[in-house]
């Protein structure tokens, strides 16, 4: 066996990780401070209900497409089973009334929407052709080999994806439409760049696919290859300390009180756990300050809805719900009075025919703030005004989902709800931030976390390095184990095992 690798974190990052390593010989042991693994992967079951709590439905998933290709590599392909999402509206955009399907494939999508802005199919075509300019510029995304840093185009950095549509077109609501994915992504005005909603837009426009049985299918088929190849994966293990000598890392200590010896660690926490964690002054004051003055992504409120049994027809696309065009943008300056003003609601998939919906989720943004005097409480033990709080939020939300979409809560058997403060506890992200690190077009290198750390030996990886999702964790994943592979290496295998 090779050089010993501890990862802290079982997320999406530090699996992928741990199974890149792991099939390239090094001896790896992912820790895990919950029961449960996968972070965000992670799913709940409620009176024989699944609920998902951070993966929903994925995309570029046909043969030759980019995760197509990842999934192929890490022996993901007879493990999680798939269903497509409509291909004629795998989103639905719902606006003051109105509401605009994104269909698969930049013509049909094209042609699509035309029919509500006749006048804008230039645009359009312009939208996309300035999408796949972005994500062609970036080696990752077309599978190719560099010996060049993997820098992206700088006017994909710093241009913000509100004023990039506003170069696309004159047409308000147009640009608001194409907007109206954002939840995916937390989107901002005038800071986020237009790179992350491309890269994201051109992969779900490619293909889009809800997992059937949930996201917890992909950790738990990485957990078994990692195992397969001779690796640990330890749940119920919590690390409260990496400990440092006078050049890198050493040990973990876990809240067990065990030690456990490595050669390189991978943190797949968020870098204001990973800070806190290290005492060494290996890593600078600056770096330490600029970690903790980064602004993160805000959180969410959740309903799971269980349903009563063959009542309601499984509905095949994603549903974004703005009550007024000026709540798509409106993101975390939400006014109280006024919420909820916007949702995102799916249901899950629980068989790949399946005729009527077991459940959904029904999610709003939700700031930190508003849960904040209740920071410190224990799931399940947060006290009656908590219950209060979430039952008069999701209340609130049902209301609006049932305008929307009638006759849903006469369907409900039971729900459930999650606030920031669930997410801080589960996954352990800054402030209960659903994405974490927010990347800033103004702020575009002091909003990135590299890989790299001042230790030599201690690497970061997760949505934090590089992006959040399916798609920007598992590339993020290679850029983190090609630190010690070399990424071109990764990248050859991956077409290799095609
Ligand atoms: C509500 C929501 C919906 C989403 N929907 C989608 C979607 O539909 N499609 C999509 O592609 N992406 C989606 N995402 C994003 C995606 O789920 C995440 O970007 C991704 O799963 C994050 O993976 P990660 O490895 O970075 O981190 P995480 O999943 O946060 O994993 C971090 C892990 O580290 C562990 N950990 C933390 N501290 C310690 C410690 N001290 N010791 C040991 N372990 C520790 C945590 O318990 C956790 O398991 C969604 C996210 C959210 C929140």
């Amino acid at each position: 066996m090779g050089k010993h690798i501890i990862i802290i974190g079982s997320g999406l990052g530090g699996l992928t990780c741990g199974y890149i390593l792991a099939k390239n010989g090094y001896r790896v042991t992912v820790l895990e401070k919950n029961a449960q693994v996968g972070g965000c992967l992670q799913t709940f079951t409620r009176r024989g209900v699944k609920f998902e709590t951070g993966m929903h439905y994925i995309g570029s998933m046909e043969e030759g497409q980019l995760l197509h290709h990842f999934f192929r590599y890490l022996n993901l392909l007879s493990d999680v089973k798939l269903r497509p999402l409509d291909r004629e509206a795998y989103d639905l955009i719902s606006i003051g009334g109105e509401r605009f399907p994104f269909a698969n494939g930049t013509e049909h999508f094209t042609e699509q929407l035309a029919k509500y802005f006749p006048k804008e199919e230039d645009s359009l075509r312009r939208y996309w052709q300035a999408i796949h300019e972005a994500t062609e510029s970036s080696p990752l995304h077309s599978l190719k080999t560099t010996n060049e840093p993997i820098v992206l185009n700088p006017s994909h950095i710093k241009l913000s994806y509100d004023k990039f549509l506003e170069n696309v077109t004159n047409n308000e609501l147009l640009r608001l439409v194409l907007a109206g994915n954002l939840p995916l992504y937390a989107g901002e005005r005038g800071k986020t760049p237009m790179y992350i909603s491309a890269f994201i837009n051109d992969f779900y426009n490619r293909s889009a696919y809800r997992i059937v049985g949930g996201s917890e299918t992909i950790a738990l088929s990485l957990v078994k290859s990692i195992r397969a190849m001779g690796g640990e994966v330890l749940p119920s293990a919590e690390v409260v300390k990496i400990n440092c000598d006078d050049k890198q890392a050493v040990n973990v200590s876990l809240k067990n009180g065990e030690t456990i010896e490595g050669d390189y660690f991978i943190s797949n926490m968020h870098p204001v756990r990973m800070v806190e964690m290290v005492e060494s002054s290996l890593l600078r004051k600056s770096y330490r300050d600029r970690i903790a003055a980064m602004n993160n992504t805000i959180s969410n409120f959740t309903v799971y809805i269980a349903f009563k049994k063959d009542t309601v027809p499984y509905f095949n696309s994603n549903f974004y719900h703005y009550n007024t065009p000026a709540d798509v943008w409106r993101g975390k300056d939400y006014e109280q009075s006024a919420y909820p003003s916007s949702f995102l609601y799916m249901h899950l998939c629980s068989s790949e025919n399946q005729q009527f919906a077991d459940a959904a989720v029904l999610i709003s943004y939700m700031n930190f703030e508003d849960v904040a005097q209740w920071t410190g409480t224990k799931v399940g033990r947060r006290g009656a005004d908590y219950e209060a709080f979430k039952k008069e939020k999701a209340e609130k939300l049902l209301d609006l989902l049932e305008r929307q979409i009638p006759h849903t809560r006469q369907n409900i058997e039971h729900y459930y709800t999650s606030s920031p403060l669930t997410y801080l506890d589960y996954t352990g992200t800054e402030h209960g931030s659903m994405y974490g690190v927010m990347r800033d077009c103004n702020e575009s290198i002091h909003s990135l976390v590299s890989q790299r750390t001042r230790i030599p030996n201690l690497f970061q990886t997760g949505q934090n390095v590089n992006s959040h999702g399916i798609l920007g964790v598992i590339i993020g994943s290679i850029l983190t184990a090609g630190e010690l592979l070399g990424v071109n290496h990764i990248v050859k295998q991956i077409k290799n095992a095609d």
